[in-house]
């Protein structure tokens, strides 16, 4: 699976949206209170929207107000791959995909929950796949 991280620019290009490949690829965000998984409920897995692999799980998703969808932790340990982001004048931990090294939010030390995490993940960085979690 290490593979992934080797994949040429090319091909994410040719296999994402426009919109995808801004935020997976160039760690851009899309507009707040814009995505797809902002306001959904629905069991299921999380997948990143570049490889396919297993992120987060909906048992973890809260409605954190900020635009984007949240959770509290990942679906399962080692997924995620953490990096600290000094870009656009802000101190911030980047989450990434372990699998294919795609950008896919931040992480944040604000949650609600017991957890004290708030993952703020792009919906266009995700695909969700309904079923038992
Ligand atoms: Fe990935």
């Amino acid at each position: 699976m290490d593979d992934m991280k080797k994949m040429p620019e090319s091909y994410w290009k040719e296999k994402l949206t426009p919109e995808q490949y801004k935020v997976l690829r160039l760690k851009g965000t899309e507009a707040p209170f814009t995505g797809e998984f902002l306001n959904t409920d629905e069991k299921g897995m999380y997948k990143c929207g570049a490889c396919g692999a297993n992120l987060f799980s909906s048992n973890t998703k809260f409605h954190s107000g900020s635009g984007w969808p949240s959770f509290e932790d990942v679906g399962s340990e080692g997924n995620v791959d953490l990096e600290y982001d000094t870009s656009h004048g802000m101190k911030r931990i980047a989450v990434n995909c372990k699998n294919c090294g795609s950008h896919l939010g931040h992480l944040f030390d604000d949650g609600p929950t017991t957890t004290g995490k708030r993952y703020c993940i792009n919906s266009c960085a995700l695909n969700f796949e309904k079923g038992k979690v």
